[in-house]
């Protein structure tokens, strides 16, 4: 029912609805870009407000800058040779304040015609933070230029480019929470903050796989498709559908090896004595590490990836795993069930060496077990079923003469 299937996603969404407040601002540029992020990512909109205010705008605009680079970097319309200029050059133009009325599909039109409102925001944010966009936006337009119109071939290509569109923003992202004053003291290498990254990249382009192909773009590695079909596009053929999922699984087993690195990642960020900021800072990192695993569970052995419509976890689970995630301990308790759910699909059939993933799922759900168990939650559809055989025994029980009484009359004629 309407995505909701347990009392607890109820619980969470209704909570979920009232308690999120809402960024508003009278300068009405910022009060654009608010509203342009919760058009472009609504769970990113949705986390972003659990941040402190000092790193609130700075990490919008981040988002929506990087995110006008990706709209430009995706254009069907835009020849190469047109597009790899202005991906290079890209990052001395958010300092110019125009528009960028021709690029990008229907999709972020309106960010785009209006880009220059988010550049007069990003000009008014403090130098520490806008010498991080800057430097991402540079770093990030030459990988994508790197990349432009090539296809991946090895793993090791797959992560250099998950790295220019994603990891590189886990580094930007931490060195903001250090320059905000709130975590001086952070002890967090690059690694464990590209890990982030690639964590949430690599689910995407899992579960994006059929929208990306269409559109002509493939980010699965060579490396792993080649070993169940010939040409990639052959993974949408249902011919193909047991190899694709098979590959499918791979895959996911590809982006579960940044797990350690991640958990490793929210220990360092949120030390038991934590202050409300510092929370504010874990969940906003956290609560998407969450919802990737959940997507991942969703998409291992699933023949939807392939076919229309996309795949995507409940409204009623992401509202419960956006609010529940309180604590690295209820981390572990949720990647921890999402892997045994993943686990219990493991087999032959669904994956090519299933014993050394299978080993290293072992190791995933080891470092992360936790005493007490997250769980799916109590079951609507029960509730209301036991309510109503309550409510109608006690209707009867209630009028038991009378009905006695009928049933003899019945009887006797
Ligand atoms: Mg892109």
């Amino acid at each position: 029912m309407f995505g909701i299937e347990t009392i607890q996603e109820l619980y969470a969404c209704v909570k979920l609805y009232f308690w999120s407040p809402r960024v508003t601002d009278t300068n009405s540029n910022k009060n654009f870009c608010y509203i342009q992020l919760e058009k472009v990512s609504r769970s990113f909109s949705t986390v972003i407000q659990q941040l402190p205010k000092e790193l609130q705008d700075p990490i919008c605009i981040y988002y929506l800058v990087l995110r006008a680079l990706d709209t430009i970097e995706d254009d069907p319309k835009l020849e190469i040779e047109k597009k790899s200029p202005i991906l290079l050059s890209f990052y001395k133009e958010i300092e110019k304040s125009q528009t960028l009325e021709n690029f990008g599909a229907s999709k972020h039109q309106d960010l785009m015609k209006n880009f220059d409102r988010v550049e007069e925001v990003y000009l008014s944010l403090s130098q520490k933070y806008r010498g991080i966009i800057k430097k991402s936006t540079e770093d990030m337009g030459k990988g994508m230029n790197k990349y432009l119109g090539k296809e991946l071939d090895t793993i090791k290509e797959y992560d250099e480019y998950c790295y220019y569109v994603a990891g590189l923003v886990g580094e930007g992202l931490t060195e903001m929470f250090k320059k905000s004053g709130i975590m001086k003291d952070l002890n967090i290498d690059n690694k464990l903050s590209i890990s982030m990254g690639l964590f949430l990249q690599k689910t995407n382009i899992i579960r994006d796989f059929l929208e990306d192909c269409e559109e002509d773009r493939v980010f699965w590695p060579k490396e792993i498709w080649g070993k169940y079909v010939k040409k990639v596009e052959d993974l949408k053929d249902p011919k193909y559908r047991k190899e694709a999922v098979q590959c499918l699984n791979e895959m996911v087993m590809n982006a579960l090896t940044h797990i350690p690195d991640a958990i490793e990642y929210l220990n360092r960020l949120y030390p038991k004595k934590s202050t409300q900021q510092e929370f504010g800072i874990f969940a906003f990192c956290a609560v998407p590490q969450v919802m990737a695993i959940a997507t991942l569970a969703v998409c291992y052995n699933n023949p939807k990836v392939f076919e229309r419509g996309s795949v995507k976890i409940r409204k009623g689970v992401a509202a419960r795993l956006f609010v529940e995630t309180s604590s690295v301990k209820q981390v572990k308790r949720i990647f921890n069930f999402y892997l045994k759910d993943i686990k219990d699909q493991m087999n032959v059939e669904t994956l090519k060496d299933v014993e050394s993933h299978s080993k290293k799922v072992d190791f995933y759900m080891e470092t992360t077990e936790q005493k007490d168990k997250y769980s799916v939650g109590t079951s609507i559809k029960k509730v209301f079923t036991m309510a109503f055989v309550f409510a109608f025994s006690s209707v009867a029980f209630y009028y038991r003469k009378e009905i006695s009484e009928k049933y003899k009359k019945l009887t006797s004629k």
